[in-house]
């Protein structure tokens, strides 16, 4: 039995996690961190699961009179960096949802990981299906180097291109040779109309109401084109992979950046 406790139990991604680990036989909800409502347990606080279960503010405290084997974390990179590091310190393996982790962020994250030789994942997509269309399209670029990636979603979200789009790119990157697209005297009459560029790669950002997160990837050949997709219609498509971490995690003895690294 793996002992999970889960901070931002009240966000849409926490949420999920919730039903997650309470549908998955071999997890037990031991608590949740939030930072509104500690000394409740989670029926008595409005937005929260029916269940009694002990809600902290302080995830110290949590650590020391719950002693979880892991902590899931979904809330936000000032909270999230924290909670990392406390859990660390306490001998809890971190399985981090939350995005925004700064190059710096989580090369300490690593060191830290390292020094007390425990296993922690730190996933900005959680969607298994976006990893493999990532693979898939490196997989592709070897043979159709012509490619170009639509990226859409919803309107609340602030960057553009998307962590996926960019880190779809890189991986790209490291099979293909950078080279321009397109004719060689290609012009934009509007500015932006051939998207942001890396490596000669095209990406382009749509943002609508009604949207989730969805890629392609499309290749051009001679006489041919591939397009491969992926689509998260809601946030229950994370939680394959956030249940898959909480499993890995337990196995491994350093910081795993990415769930690309533990697809096989
Ligand atoms: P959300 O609905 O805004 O939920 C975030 C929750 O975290 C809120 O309930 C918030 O509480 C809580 N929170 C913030 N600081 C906290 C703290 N110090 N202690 C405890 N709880 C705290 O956001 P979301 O859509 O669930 O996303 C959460 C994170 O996951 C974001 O970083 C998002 O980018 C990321 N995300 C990751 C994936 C992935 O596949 N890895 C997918 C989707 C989203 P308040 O209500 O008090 O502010």
């Amino acid at each position: 039995m793996t002992r999970i406790v889960i901070a931002g139990p009240r966000g849409n991604m926490g949420k999920e996690a919730v039903t997650m680990v309470e549908e998955t036989a071999h997890f037990e909800l031991v608590a949740v961190i939030d930072r509104k409502n500690g000394g409740f347990t989670m029926k008595e606080v409005e937005g929260m699961t029916n269940l009694d279960i002990p809600v902290f503010e302080d995830a110290e405290v949590c650590f020391q009179e719950t002693n979880p084997d892991v902590l899931i974390d979904l809330t936000s990179p000032q909270s999230g960096k924290i909670h990392m590091k406390l859990a660390l310190e306490h001998n809890v393996r971190p399985v981090i949802g939350t995005t925004g982790f700064s190059d710096d962020d989580v090369s300490e994250l690593e060191r830290l990981a390292e020094e007390k030789e425990l296993g922690a994942i730190i996933a900005p997509n959680f969607a298994i299906g976006a990893i493999l269309m990532m693979k898939f399209s490196q997989m592709a670029a070897k043979y159709m180097d012509d490619i170009e990636i639509i990226e859409q979603h919803h309107d609340r979200k602030l960057d553009a291109p998307s962590g996926t789009a960019v880190k779809t790119a890189q991986l790209i990157s490291e099979v293909r040779q950078s080279k321009k697209q397109g004719h060689p005297e290609e012009e934009e009459t509007l500015d932006g109309a051939r998207g942001a560029s890396i490596d000669g790669m095209h990406i382009h950002s749509v943002r609508l109401p009604g949207l989730v997160a969805h890629q392609e990837v499309l290749f051009g050949g001679e006489g041919q084109t591939l397009k491969i997709r992926h689509d998260s219609m809601n946030r229950r498509s994370f939680m394959p992979g956030v249940k898959l971490a909480c499993e890995t995690v337990m196995n491994i003895d350093r910081l795993v950046y990415g769930l690309e690294h533990i697809i096989e």
